[in-house]
């Protein structure tokens, strides 16, 4: 095996497009991948939100056979009436079904006051945080720059920006909309991924970074690559490949190799070690401080606060094979299908996971691959992100039980037959996808993507410019600044702080 100058643990998003900067910077490239294949979470989701153009561009993605099935997704709001909302265009530009006028006006004010938040709070995800101890430097002054940009909007809009981001969803929602299929959908959207309900603290500010995502080109917009997601991640990989960077899949990090208080390789599950001068992990960041380089190498408070550092999943995975395609009464079966009620009903499918408990009601976000590209044997495929799912009930499997049969009562609910047309089912919750993923309490963020645990405090104070606690060691996973999604971004923004390193 020759050496490389740099290990990268973990062939995900961020892994791939950090081993992609930093190889075609000349580095000499490794990546250790526990999995069977490459891709990592890409496997996981089904939709793109937020992938960095940066990533996509450099790496040429579409070069590497990334193709988009369909770059701006409608979104159906379902009714079990079957008197559907749709929001066509990005995060919903035209709306469709009977909805009042007021609601009609609301939306779009709401709507592009969002996105003009989430435009001025872009540009954040493509920096390094700040150091705040230190507070002088290139960071601090591109933060001062988006203070600048966000008081240019105008008083009235940054009075607006500093109000919305100390509120909660479902205020925010109450105060500008009365119908509850549009606040439902969105109350949904803002705590995708998270571990909280509309109505916890703060639940404003993680929607924005979720809006300030893109796809081809368009900010908030929904894309479906042909293929799937795993697609976008075997893209990645090919990307990587071509350009000099070796990955080696099936090949488990056990350690980080310290030696002298520096970095100098890893041991692999099974006794292999590999030496190299740096090690990045893209794995989360309380794995690789707790288990992989391990307590006696950090200092106590860092220890300390990586155990403190809040890892809940709430989201499931629903995976069903179809004999046919499924009648959600008459909604699209190319939309994105949101389940979701009214916004009470978010909220009410989240109080019972703080206990450990399963939802009555859970909400789906349903995606048909099927039904944009057919199989040949007429079968379709339904997966669907069910929300809330604990993620440490006290009885695993009968919780799994149970939030499958919640979830298919869900969609029975709005598409009736659909049960009779099941083949195959499977729900992976936060706990599985901890197994089988490495998301530590199956979070989505790698870490909870909540205010006191983001920019400069994320992963953790002290560790959010991505240079590790231990000379020679990089942390560039989604659980880094500015969190997750297939993006790439923390990844590539840890090998721009590398280069800036020397
Ligand atoms: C239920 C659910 C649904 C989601 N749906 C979507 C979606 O639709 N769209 C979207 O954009 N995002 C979605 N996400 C989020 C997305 O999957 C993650 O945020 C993203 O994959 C994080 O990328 P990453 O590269 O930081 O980490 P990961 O993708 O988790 O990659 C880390 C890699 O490291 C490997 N690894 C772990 N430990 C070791 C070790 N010791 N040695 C070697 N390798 C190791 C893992 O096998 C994995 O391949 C979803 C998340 C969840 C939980």
């Amino acid at each position: 095996m020759p050496s490389f100058e740099t290990i990268i643990i973990g062939a995900g998003p961020n892994g791939l497009a950090a081993a992609h900067r930093l190889a075609s910077k000349g580095a000499s490239v490794l990546v250790l991948e526990a999995a069977a294949s490459a891709g990592g979470g890409a496997g996981l989701a089904h939709l793109s939100y937020n992938l960095d153009p940066r990533v996509e561009n450099a790496m040429g993605l579409a070069a590497h056979g990334l193709e988009w099935a369909e770059p701006n997704l409608a979104t159906t709001a379902l009714s079990p009436d079957g008197n559907h909302l749709r929001l066509e265009g990005p995060v919903g530009e035209r709306l469709f079904g009977d909805i009042s006028d007021a609601d009609r006006a609301a939306w779009a004010t709401l709507r592009a006051r969002l996105l003009r938040f989430a435009a001025v709070l872009a540009p954040l995800n493509q920096m390094t945080p700040p150091r705040i101890a230190k507070g002088v430097g290139n960071p601090m002054l591109k933060l001062a720059m988006i203070g600048i940009k966000a008081r240019m909007m105008g008083a009235k809009d940054f009075r607006e920006l500093g109000r919305i981001l100390l509120t909660n969803a479902h205020d925010l929602l109450d105060d500008e909309l009365a119908d509850p299929r549009l606040k439902g959908a969105l109350a949904f959207d803002a705590t995708l991924g998270g571990w909280l309900g509309p109505r916890s603290p703060n639940s404003v500010l993680p929607w924005l970074v979720r809006l300030s995502g893109q796809t081809a080109g368009k900010p908030g917009a929904l894309g479906l690559p042909k293929g799937g997601m795993a697609a976008l991640g075997a893209a990645m990989a090919r990307a990587v490949v071509a350009k000099g960077v070796t990955i080696r899949c099936n090949a488990r990090v056990a350690r980080v190799l310290i030696n002298g208080e520096r970095v100098v390789g890893v041991a692999l599950e099974g006794g292999e070690e590999l030496s190299a001068a740096r090690v990045v992990a893209s794995v989360a960041p309380k794995t690789t401080l707790l288990s992989l380089v391990g307590a006696r190498h950090l200092d106590a408070g860092l220890v300390t606060r990586a155990r403190h550092q809040k890892t809940r999943g709430g989201a499931a995975k629903l995976h069903l094979t179809l004999r046919g395609l499924p009648d959600f009464k008459g909604a699209d079966p190319k939309d994105r299908l949101i389940i979701a009620g009214s916004e009470h009903d978010v909220e009410r499918a989240f109080n019972p996971v703080k206990y450990g408990r399963v939802p009555e009601r859970p909400g789906l976000e349903i995606m048909i691959s099927t039904a944009h590209e057919p199989r040949t044997d007429g079968k379709h495929h339904l997966s669907a992100i069910a929300q809330f799912a604990p993620h440490a009930p006290s009885d695993r499997d009968a919780a799994r039980a149970e939030m499958l049969a919640a979830c298919l009562a869900q969609l029975e609910a709005h598409a009736p037959g659909i049960g009779g047309l099941v083949e195959g089912a499977e729900i992976l919750m936060p706990y599985d996808i901890e197994d089988r993923y490495g998301l530590p309490g199956g979070q989505w963020h790698a870490g909870e993507l909540s205010v006191e645990q983001m920019l400069f405090l994320r992963p953790l104070p002290g560790i959010a410019q991505y240079q590790g606690p231990v000379p020679g060691l990089w942390l560039a996973s989604a659980g880094c600044h500015p969190g997750g999604g297939v993006s790439g971004s923390a990844g590539w923004n840890a090998a721009l702080a590398m280069e800036a390193a020397g």
